[in-house]
Parts: C-alpha cells; sequence; structure tokens
C-alpha cells in the first residue's frame, strides 16, 4: 500500500467517555494507542482559563472545583438532550462540547501522523438511544470528522479480544468508568459481535469511590481539628485529587498514605492531613457500591437468558475495573476468574480503531498484551475451604495481569516475640499451596521484639522478561530483604489461556510432591484477612476498655466478658469467633458510647 492510500484509508478509532477520552490508530498493520504528555488518557473536560482561553483535558479536570462556572464535564451524560450548558459567559450544545474533546483528539493524531484525517469510528454506551447516536455523530462533524460508524463500547471492547476462529463465543463486559458502569453480554462468531443485553447505572462509578474516600479523610480530620475541610473549595479540591490519587495507589498497594500539607489553619498555625489508608479499610467504603453492580449483572445474564455458566470470558473495560475488590466480588459471582487481559482504559478505543481497519479493509494482526500467565504468591495462615491452614496461598500477582506488574500485599505475625518471617514464595492457581509449586524462599530476620500482628509489608514486581523481584519490609522498622527469581514465569501473551490451563495439568501432578512440600513449608505469616480481622479485633478491645470505667457494674462484667472472648479468638487466630466477638463488642461499645 503506498503512503498516500494509507492516508486516505485511515479511520480513527475514538473512544468519547464520561471522564476520559482515548484516541487509536492502525499503522502499518499494528494498533497503536495515541499518546501525549506520556499519556493516552485525555479527561472529558473543557474549560475557559482566567484570560478565556481554551482548555481541555488535565488543565480543565484541575481547575473544576475551583471553577466550576468556566468548566464543564460530563458532558456526556447530556448528550441527545436539547439544553445547554454555560461555560464563562457563554452558552455551549453537548455536541459542541463533544465536539471540542473530538478535535483535539483528532489533533493530536494529525500530530503524530503529519498529515491532516478526516474519518473517524466512535464509540457509545450500548444503552445510547438513537438521539443520543445522532449528538455524537453531529459531534464528529462539528469537529471536522466523517463518522463512519458509531459503535457500541461493548462490541469496540469485544474486538480487541481474540476470540475462538469458528466457534461462537459468550462474553460479559463489565465496564466501570468514572461515572458510569454497564454491563453487557456479547455474542461474538467469527469476527461479528452481538450485544445480547446491557444494564448499567448512570450514576455510579469510580467518581463515587473518590467522593467516599474523601469523606473519610475529611471526618478524620474533622475529629481530630474540628475542621471540615469540604467547606473550603480550595481543601476541597486538592484532597479529591489526594483521594483520586491513593485510591488508585490502592489498586496495586496495600497501604498507602495521604500526605497534604498546609491543607487549613487553626489559631494562625497551620495544620497538615496525615492519613495512612489500609486497602481493607477503603474496600469497606466502597463494598456497598461494588456489591451494587452485581444486580445488573445478575439482570443481563437473565434478559440474555443465560447463566453464569455461559459465558466463556469475562471483559473488563473501564478504569475502575483495576480495583481489586471490583475484580474479586465479580469472580466470586461468576464462579470464574475475571483478570482481563486487555488495558482497561484503552480497549474500547483500540476497538474502535480495529473496526476502523476493517472497514478500511486494512489488517490487523492481533491484539496482544503481555500478561502473565500464573498466580504468584506467598505461602500463609490463612482460610482455605473455611478451615483455617497454614498451607493458605495468599495471590499478589494474579494470573492473566498484564506486565510489568508491581504489586503489595499487607501481613502480619503470627506470634509474639517473633524473631524471624520466612515466606515460601509460590506459583499455580490452586488455593492450597501443596498443589502449587514452590519457586524461591525470602527469609525476613530480627524482627523488631513486637506482639503478633507486627506489619510486613510484600511487594512482588515482574517484569516483562519473567524476573521477579520480591522484597518484604517490616513496617515500623524498615527491615528489609529482597529476593530476585529469574524467569519466575515464562512470558505470556493474550492468548495465553491454554498455555495457563496446561500448566494448571501439570501442577495436578505435583501433588506427589506433597510431603517434600510440607516439609520445606514455613509459615509464619497470617493472611491479610487474618490480619485485619486481628487488627479490628485489637482496636475494639482499646476501644472497650476506654469504656469500662464509665460503665455500670452490669455492663463492665458483659463488657470485659466480650472482651476476654474476643481475646481469645484473635490468640487462635480464629475469624469466625473474632468476628463474632467483635460485633457483639462493637454493639454494647456503641451502645455505652451513646448512653
Ligand atoms: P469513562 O469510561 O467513564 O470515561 P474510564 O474508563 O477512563 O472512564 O475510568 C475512569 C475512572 O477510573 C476514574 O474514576 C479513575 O479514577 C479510575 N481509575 C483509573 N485508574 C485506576 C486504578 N488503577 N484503580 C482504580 N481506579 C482507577
Ligand atoms: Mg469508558
Amino acid at each position: 500500500m503506498t503512503a498516500a492510500t494509507g492516508e486516505m484509508n485511515l479511520i480513527l478509532g475514538i473512544d468519547l467517555g464520561t471522564t476520559n477520552s482515548v484516541v487509536a490508530i492502525v499503522e502499518g498493520g499494528k494498533l497503536k494507542v495515541l499518546e501525549e504528555s506520556g499519556t493516552a488518557i485525555l479527561p472529558s473536560v473543557v474549560g475557559l482559563d482566567e484570560r478565556g482561553e481554551l482548555l481541555v483535558g488535565a488543565p480543565a479536570r484541575n481547575q473544576y472545583v475551583l471553577f466550576p462556572d468556566r468548566t464543564i464535564k460530563s458532558i456526556k451524560r447530556k448528550m441527545g438532550e436539547d439544553v445547554t450548558v454555560t461555560m464563562g459567559t457563554n452558552q455551549y450544545s453537548p455536541q459542541e462540547v463533544s465536539a471540542i474533546i473530538l478535535r483535539t483528539l483528532k489533533e493530536r493524531a494529525e500530530r503524530h501522523l503529519g498529515f491532516p484525517v478526516r474519518r473517524a469510528v466512535i464509540t457509545v454506551p450500548a444503552f445510547f438511544n438513537e438521539l443520543q447516536r445522532d449528538a455524537t455523530r453531529a459531534a464528529g462533524e462539528l469537529a471536522g470528522l466523517e463518522v463512519v460508524r458509531i459503535i457500541n463500547e461493548p462490541t469496540a471492547a469485544a474486538l480487541t479480544y481474540q476470540p475462538h476462529p469458528t466457534d461462537p463465543e459468550t462474553l460479559l463486559v463489565y465496564d466501570l468508568g468514572g461515572g458510569t458502569f454497564d454491563v453487557s453480554i456479547v455474542r461474538i462468531e467469527r469476527g461479528v459481535v452481538e450485544v445480547l443485553a446491557s444494564h448499567g447505572d448512570t450514576q455510579l462509578g469510580g467518581d463515587d469511590f473518590d467522593q467516599l474516600l474523601l469523606n473519610h479523610l475529611c471526618d478524620g480530620f474533622q475529629r481530630e481539628h474540628g475542621i471540615d475541610l469540604r467547606q473550603s473549595p480550595a481543601a476541597r479540591s486538592r484532597l479529591l485529587h489526594a483521594a483520586e490519587d491513593a485510591k488508585i495507589r490502592l489498586s496495586d498497594e496495600a497501604v498507602v498514605s495521604v500526605e497534604e500539607e498546609f491543607i487549613s489553619e487553626k489559631d494562625g498555625a497551620p495544620l497538615h492531613l496525615q492519613v495512612e489508608i489500609h486497602r481493607g479499610e477503603y474496600e469497606s467504603l466502597i463494598g456497598r457500591l461494588v456489591t451494587k453492580t452485581l444486580k445488573h449483572v445478575d439482570a443481563a445474564l437473565a434478559d440474555a437468558r443465560l447463566n453464569a455458566t455461559d459465558v466463556s470470558k469475562v471483559l473488563l473495560v473501564g478504569g475502575s475495573t483495576r480495583t481489586p475488590l471490583v475484580q474479586m466480588v465479580l469472580a466470586d459471582r461468576l464462579g470464574q476468574p475475571v483478570n482481563s487481559d486487555l488495558h482497561p482504559d484503552l480497549s474500547v478505543a483500540m476497538g474502535a480503531a480495529v473496526q476502523g481497519a476493517l472497514i478500511a479493509g486494512v489488517d490487523v494482526g492481533p491484539v496482544l498484551v503481555d500478561i502473565t500467565p500464573h498466580t504468584l504468591g506467598i505461602e500463609v495462615y490463612g482460610r482455605v475451604n473455611d478451615s483455617l491452614t497454614t498451607h493458605c496461598f495468599s495471590r499478589v500477582i494474579h494470573r492473566n495481569t498484564p506486565l510489568p506488574a508491581n504489586r503489595s500485599e499487607l501481613y502480619a505475625t503470627c506470634a509474639d516475640g517473633q524473631e524471624a518471617a520466612h515466606l515460601g514464595i509460590f506459583q499455580g492457581e490452586q488455593n492450597d499451596t501443596r498443589y502449587n509449586r514452590k519457586i524461591g524462599e525470602l527469609r525476613l530476620e530480627g524482627l523488631a521484639d513486637a506482639d503478633a500482628g507486627n506489619e510486613i509489608l510484600v511487594r512482588f514486581a515482574l517484569d516483562l522478561d519473567g524476573m521477579l523481584k520480591i522484597s518484604a519490609t517490616e513496617r515500623a522498622t524498615g527491615l528489609e530483604r529482597q529476593l530476585t527469581i529469574e524467569n519466575a514465569v515464562q512470558r505470556g501473551r493474550r492468548d495465553a489461556k491454554s498455555r495457563a490451563d496446561q500448566t494448571a495439568a501439570a501442577e495436578t501432578s505435583l501433588r506427589d510432591d506433597l510431603e517434600s512440600n510440607e516439609a520445606s513449608a514455613v509459615v509464619e505469616v497470617q493472611s491479610p484477612e487474618v490480619a485485619a480481622a486481628v487488627q479490628r479485633g485489637r482496636k475494639l478491645i482499646s476501644n472497650g476498655q476506654n469504656v469500662l470505667a464509665a460503665a455500670n457494674p452490669e455492663d463492665a462484667e458483659e463488657l470485659r466478658d466480650l472482651i476476654e472472648r474476643l481475646e481469645t479468638a484473635i490468640a487462635a487466630c480464629d475469624i469466625p469467633s473474632i468476628d463474632d466477638a467483635s460485633a457483639s463488642l462493637e454493639d454494647l461499645v456503641f451502645y455505652l458510647q451513646d448512653a
């Protein structure tokens, strides 16, 4: 093909999102997502600066909380409505605002390619009606684009998935973005994609997670200093960014710290915000919202007249699906792994570009993503099939995670005065480590003299060459040990599905090795689940002790009983009993504090 026909044929793939937009192209047979300033993601926000200059993307987004009057976000929600929005002193239709975003992406592509581009495929949610689709088309035209096709977002995502060449497959596309959630059941056969059912909530997404985290930060600050930071736009703006940043880090990190200096002042002295947030704590904030999405998953399956077992693959789309709790809850409901091998925030634009290439008659090679075909983790004391064992496999990097991957989990020592933690490193898919493959051991010796529950942060970093770097850090002291395992896993490709299954079979035969494995098992840390229950219990005991003095003799006795019960349960690391005693103690403490 000559350069000229290439130029003529080129069709942009555009994901015009509520929160973020992305543009992708197929160039020289290869799919490319176009980046600028180090990122492919263009926030779908438009604004005017103080001099009336147009801002698009991150700068507009950054000024939103401070200058809502001259900033517009989430315009996609208004597409197809006969309304105008105000920015500064001007009125705009939703199409005009969307056109500004589309033109920005068009120009990005032209800068990359060095020639003008006219044609584009633009994606919309499956639930968009004709008016909304027409408005999207009109926005494209205002931006100087011929919209050759409008396609559904789940369809686009499915186009980047390499399905079986002939057999039909049923995919479940779960898309949790910034401000919207939808789930679609998609059938794909010989490259033809059909949306069978789609459900969702247009008011649910990562923004809500940010808001919950922001409130959590503000509540804590208010308790400590008596100042409500939500009342100050400047403080709120900073904290909203900090909350989103913390949220994103919590997808990979077990614990993050949020530090905002000079966030407020009291009696002329500056006040700083300094908080540590554990992933478990964050998960308890968002749990209710995450569970809410399952209702729609059930509804979509019911509409398509299918059971969860009919789904051959779950595709995760939308930045918020990087949240481990979302993946966990969904995998649990569907009874199958959901670790998507797509790029959650890029796959829709990529699919649009694939569709564009198909229309232009350009061949696209398979869309490949480097992934790890095996789960990597450590052996801990934790729950396997409802009983507690020292052979619990705690996953740190899940199978099918795109590479490079860098994740941390928080563990805790099992015994008072424990001097060392010997961590067995395993690879495999079974909950019981004895059925997985041991690939190394890391010894962290010389721990501080502390009670059981001494926190140990374990980090796994797996690079593209399959080299795994593991570090274990005692959080209280910073004591750290590292281990590097070359070739921890063979690097997989997106179609690694079959390879991983073969490996699963190989792992089963390892059962014969049980004894040797057992002999070398040195388990000295608790699973995050046990550690969190213990931590919660300890906190409650101290709350209980605080209200003890003021309680009447009868309540005091009940209080002491419950504290003792909880202490016994903690000593035994017995989670059901810890939870049980914690619930009773919490009720009583709550009642006594109120009285
Ligand atoms: P939309 O399709 O609604 O435009 P995206 O799919 O781009 O939105 O998702 C944006 C949301 O994803 C934001 O709320 C953002 O904070 C969230 N997000 C991005 N990366 C992560 C991450 N690593 N972990 C959790 N949430 C993330
Ligand atoms: Mg999206």
